[in-house]
């Protein structure tokens, strides 16, 4: 039975209920402060309750080389709750009105466990199932030390860009900060003459904005997660492309290094094609980019739909290709993390494991590492970092060696217990049932049984996910 009979028959169940039993009067309204926390274990304060976010639309006029910054962020809600009040997750933004329904609403900014809360007290509450519209005005400086991590990333020709993975979108806008409340989203970026801003989604045309500056529109409608939230305002030169069956291609580069990056941003359709055939499941959005920027950030980021790259990835461009491999990792994102993202952080391992497994399995077939020596390799050293850092399904934080290469080395495992062809019927499985949604590691286990109709996967999966020892590796009974 598929997913939506199911629910057809569910609503079917509750109306025939209903009608039967609904008592004459409404519940009453019992309005109530929204948590100011999403139950994350990890970060308890990062998103807040009583709400779901339907739409983000940011209006966000930034100012090179003094990072000074004006915002409108416009969110459309829908009350879970009877409300008091609720929250948002801001940090060093100065707040200058708040607008709930149009009306103007009282709030508060207090500290948060990670960056600032924004409390919101609407007049007369809001009622429980019902749409609502915030509005907040703001301003703030990009150079201001945040209260929580720093998300932005200054450039050393007056740009920016945004990190905000994985508490820190709150730095640029206010926001419910969890994964688990994604939304579609829309920006309105406005910057000076010589100046190219760039957001998640695709371009949708570009205005005049006052004092000869210009607004370019983006549009996101696939949901995203705050935490995926990549906007810039760089000496920037966008390229376009197609990908395969269309997909459209957009790159930005910065101005002076066109011809550098052009022939490494051209392998993006081949990278795309080539993920399609090994997951069998095409590319989830509709668009999709690298963003390389000059300097001042040296990592890698998947954002959704527009990856983001340090230079120093391709400082060796043009006399090996391993710098592939990190495009892999962040394109393989975009299916996991991105399209299918967890519910909570401690779920994050369904992130890294494949973005680092499916890398590691692009490098052997480009006949440059073998997978089995660098799996070997991440089994001997898990065992000691379960103990430390936690296992792969229960890390006590995030970035560690148990999320990344521990994690691969658990669908390694699954892989080697299931057999190459119920391995990929799992992952692919699980891309097409949690599509653009959530989901966390019991999804995944219940997922590899439903699929194998194999019970004894369950007790396998939970020991390689949540045990503090190493399980024995099938089919390599010598691995210690
Ligand atoms: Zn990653």
């Amino acid at each position: 039975m598929t997913r939506s009979i199911r629910a057809a028959i569910a609503t079917a169940a509750a109306v025939a209920t209903l009608a039967v039993a609904a008592p004459a009067q409404a519940d009453p309204f019992d309005p109530r402060p929204g948590s100011d926390g999403a139950g994350d274990p990890l970060f308890p304060t990062l998103g807040n309750g009583g709400y779901d976010v339907r739409h983000y639309d940011l209006s966000f006029d930034f100012t090179p080389v003094t990072y000074d910054f004006t915002g409108t962020m416009r969110i459309s809600a829908k009350a879970t709750q009877d409300l008091s009040s609720f929250n948002l997750d801001i940090d060093s933004l100065a707040v200058d009105e708040v607008r709930v329904n149009g009306e103007h609403a009282a709030w508060t900014v207090s500290p948060g466990r990670s960056g600032q809360e924004l409390t919101v007290t609407p007049a007369g509450g809001l009622h429980d199932h019902r749409p609502f519209e915030v509005t907040v005005t703001y301003h703030g400086n990009g150079k201001a030390k945040p209260v929580g991590a720093p998300g932005w990333r200054h450039m050393s020709d007056g740009g920016f860009v945004s990190a905000a993975q994985s508490s820190r979108a709150d730095t640029f806008a206010p926001v419910n900060d969890t994964p688990r409340d994604k939304a579609s989203w829309s920006f309105h970026l406005t910057a000076p003459a010589g100046w190219t801003p760039a957001a998640n989604g695709t371009a949708t045309g570009t205005r005049p904005a006052a004092d000869g500056r210009t607004t370019y529109d983006f549009r996101l409608d696939a949901p995203m997660a705050s935490e995926l939230l990549g906007i810039s305002v760089e000496r920037q030169t966008l390229l376009t492309g197609r990908g395969p069956h269309g997909v459209r291609l957009r790159h930005y580069v910065p101005d002076d290094q066109v011809a550098t990056y052009r022939p490494i941003v051209e392998r993006t359709g081949d990278q795309i094609a080539w993920l399609e055939q090994t997951l069998g499941v095409r590319y989830p959005f509709d668009t999709y980019g690298m963003q390389i920027v000059r300097d001042g950030y040296g990592d890698a980021l998947e954002n959704q739909t527009l990856s983001l790259f340090g230079p120093n990835w391709f400082k060796n461009a043009g006399t090996s290709t391993t710098y592939t491999n990190v495009m892999i990792h962040e394109l393989t994102h975009q299916w996991f993390g991105d399209s299918v993202t967890p519910t909570t952080w401690q779920s994050a391992w369904l992130n890294e494991g494949p973005a680092v497994y499916y890398a590691a399995l692009w490098a052997e077939q480009q006949g440059t590492a073998s997978m089995e020596d660098r799996m070997r390799t991440a089994y001997g050293r898990l065992d000691a970092v379960r103990k430390t850092d936690g296992p792969p399904g229960l890390p006590t934080a995030l970035g560690g060696f148990n999320i990344y290469d521990g994690a691969a080395v658990v669908l390694y495992a699954l892989n080697q217990r299931v057999g190459r062809d119920d391995f990929d019927a799992i992952m692919k499985a699980w891309l097409i049932e949690h599509r653009h949604g959530n989901a966390d590691s019991q999804d995944f286990v219940d997922n590899a049984v439903r699929v194998t109709h194999d019970p004894t996967l369950r007790p396998f999966l939970e020991d390689w996910l949540f045990s503090t020892d190493n399980p024995p590796m099938p089919g390599h009974p010598d691995w210690s």
